[in-house]
């Protein structure tokens, strides 16, 4: 099977901080990849240099049809492409629900407003927050913005997903029902690579786990990996929590 995404040896660096250190991984279309570590070390910095918002070094990333790190890299269809979701929602707290998930439809795609409300419909079905298009962001809950923004991001249709720690700001109530979204994505064969410290989540959800440290990609296996470290360093992260 040809991958969907392709990182080969990209190295990066910030001033004279080396970041990332010839990490190379693929991710198979369909397939859930969970990356795990210690803070600092280079988890977000690997996931936005796959959707350009951080530009390596040198090494290769290749998303579907997309040369990423190629200067002929064409940014917007990229973008339309890969949908990517942080831990601060970002919602526009004047508009709707729907016309939050609206709008780069209508922008990007040219979506006609109708077409663009029926998708909105269906990505807040998708989310389980049908009933709440013409809500404010600010009349929900932390997890209910989180779906929110995941909806919006489907909105777009994209070949792949980035979840950057998308529940560490939420309480583990709120947790819960956005890691069941992201768990009804996987199941529905959306490409997903996240970020996460939720250890349960990435056992159950992940094909492949990637465990980072110190800029490299430390160990990888199958989630049955987390039972079995071979590393001192991945044994010791799990044994220590965060
Ligand atoms: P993680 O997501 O695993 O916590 P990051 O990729 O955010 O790690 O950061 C890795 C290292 O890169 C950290 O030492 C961080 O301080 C540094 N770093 C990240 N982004 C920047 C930036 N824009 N400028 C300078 N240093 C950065
Ligand atoms: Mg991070």
């Amino acid at each position: 099977m040809l991958p969907i995404v392709e990182v080969e040896h990209v190295f990066k660096s910030f001033g004279s901080t080396r970041v990332l250190e010839d990490v190379s991984f693929s991710v198979n279309p369909g397939s859930v990849v969970a990356i795990i570590g210690r803070s600092g070390s280079g988890k977000s910095t690997a996931l936005r240099c796959i959707d350009r918002l951080e530009i390596v070094d040198s090494g290769r990333i290749r998303v579907g049809e997309h040369e990423v790190t190629s200067p002929g890299l064409n940014l917007h269809q990229l973008r339309r492409d890969v949908g990517i979701v942080f831990q601060s929602y970002n919602l526009f707290p004047h508009l709707t629900v729907e016309e939050n998930i609206m709008l780069a439809p209508r922008l990007v795609q040219k979506t006609s407003r109708d077409a663009a409300r029926q998708n909105a419909a269906k990505v807040l079905a998708q989310v389980g927050l049908a009933e709440k298009a013409t809500c404010y962001p600010s009349q929900l809950s932390g997890g209910q913005q989180q779906r929110v923004a995941i909806a919006r991001s489907l909105a777009m249709a994209p070949q792949l997903m980035l979840f950057d720690e998308v529940t560490s700001a939420l309480d583990p109530q709120l947790t819960g029902e956005v890691l069941r979204v992201m768990e009804g994505l996987a199941q529905d064969g959306m490409t997903m690579i996240l970020v996460t410290h939720e250890m349960a989540f990435a056992r159950k959800v992940a094909d492949e786990v990637i465990f980072m440290h110190q800029g490299r990609v430390w160990e990888r296996g199958p989630a049955a990996m987390l039972d079995a470290p071979t590393t001192p360093e991945l044994r010791d992260f799990i044994g220590n929590g965060l």
